[in-house]
């Protein structure tokens, strides 16, 4: 089966009682044991759910790993992973990760020693520099958050694996519609759902897949005890945002790639950040592990006076955090998802405070063209 098909037709898409074609809503905390020598497949509802189970074979299948998992956030899914790591243990992860991920690694997860290097992961000679005798894990977000940098996965996972280090990639942006690194090498996939998976800016969740059972484990008995579980109302409404990912991601990619040109022949614009137009760095590795330039964009002003104009002015799209959504959403990083980076670091990434980040909805794209217009003018 192709993946547009998986979406629709996975296993426990027909309810196996009822013959329902929408997975049911198993509202429950607990569940009644029949034999007290042979518990059921379900007991507690933190330890496994039947509407989740669902969710989470199907975006295991999707990816193309061995297990999946639901989570509360995206957040819940990428501190749950990072879980899997001790004391003492180092990661190497990307400089320009999201926002929420860099306050986890230096707020949290060093107070527990584990320890981490920022590189330019779309230089693999900084990947290998950044690696220690004590690396364990390679965190990689590709394209980047906000700017688009690109990871070749292949080439970042030869030099993982050359150190048995496992390499985590967010896919949020990407989605498995357009981009499958488990299938590129990586070891364990992790998901912000709420971004196009959920689809619709209407559900906060994370997914995580695994390649293998062993890690299916550890996540399983880490998903168990941190408890973190997506319930099942907001599991119901991702298995429905899945069936419609295919024509959501395609749609919005298509706008994404004409505003992108758009954009990159105003005057205004000092420069378009956006993985399929000619000339990105890393171009050519992007579209060669993915299924085109995806949906996300971001584009700086020549001037903060511009760059505000357009932020209080620019009509019919969400100015807000998030991105993925059915409807075009403008973000503004260095006060959103990039706040938490000191002002310092952000420059040096160059998240300055011209940059805006759009992520393309699903209007007429000659509406979006003309909203855009008339806020820039
Ligand atoms: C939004 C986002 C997250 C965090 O997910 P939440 O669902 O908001 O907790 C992580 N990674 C990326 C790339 C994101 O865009």
């Amino acid at each position: 089966m192709r993946i547009g098909t998986k979406l629709i037709h996975s296993e426990g898409s027909i309810d196996k009682n009822t013959g329902a074609l929408s997975t049911p809503i198993y509202q429950a905390s607990t569940f009644h044991q029949f034999d007290i020598d042979n518990f059921g497949k379900y007991d507690y509802s933190r330890s496994g759910n039947p509407t989740r189970d669902v969710l989470e074979n199907l975006i295991a299948e999707l990816e193309g790993g061995d297990g999946g998992f639901a989570f509360a956030s995206g957040m819940a899914a990428i501190c749950s992973v990072l879980s899997i790591f001790s004391a003492g243990d180092h990661i190497v992860i990307c400089g320009d990760v999201y926002g929420g991920t860099y306050r986890a690694v230096t707020k949290l997860f060093s107070r527990f020693n584990i320890q981490h290097t920022f590189v330019d992961a779309s230089n693999l000679e900084e990947i290998r520099d950044a690696i220690k005798e004590n690396t364990k894990g390679l965190y990689l977000e590709t394209p980047s958050n906000p700017l688009l940098k690109i990871t070749d996965i292949k080439d970042a996972v030869k030099v993982a694996k050359a150190k048995d280090i496992i390499v985590i990639v967010d896919n949020t942006f990407m989605s498995p519609l357009l981009q499958r690194p488990i299938e590129l090498g990586a070891d364990i996939v992790v998901h912000s759902a709420t971004k196009f998976i959920g689809g619709h800016s209407d559900v906060i969740s994370g997914l995580v897949v695994t390649k293998n059972k062993e890690l299916s484990s550890e996540i399983r008995q880490i998903q168990n005890t941190f408890g973190a579980v997506l319930g099942p109302q907001d599991c119901w409404l991702l298995i429905r945002g899945l069936k419609t990912l295919k024509v959501r991601v395609l749609e919005c990619q298509k706008n994404a790639e004409i505003l992108a040109k758009w954009l990159q022949d105003r005057p205004e614009v000092e420069k378009v950040y956006y993985p399929g137009l000619e000339g990105h760095p890393g171009r050519e590795s992007h579209l060669a592990q993915s299924y085109g330039g995806g949906a996300v964009l971001s584009f700086k002003f020549k001037s903060l006076e511009k760059t505000k104009h357009f932020l209080n002015n620019v009509e019919n799209v969400g100015v807000a955090v998030s991105l993925g959504g059915v409807e075009t959403i403008v973000s503004y990083p260095v006060k959103m998802s990039h706040a938490a980076i000191p002002r310092e670091e952000r420059e040096k990434l160059g998240v300055t405070d011209t940059l805006i980040r759009v992520s393309a909805g699903l209007e007429d794209i000659e509406d979006l063209i003309e909203s855009f217009e008339k806020a820039i003018n």
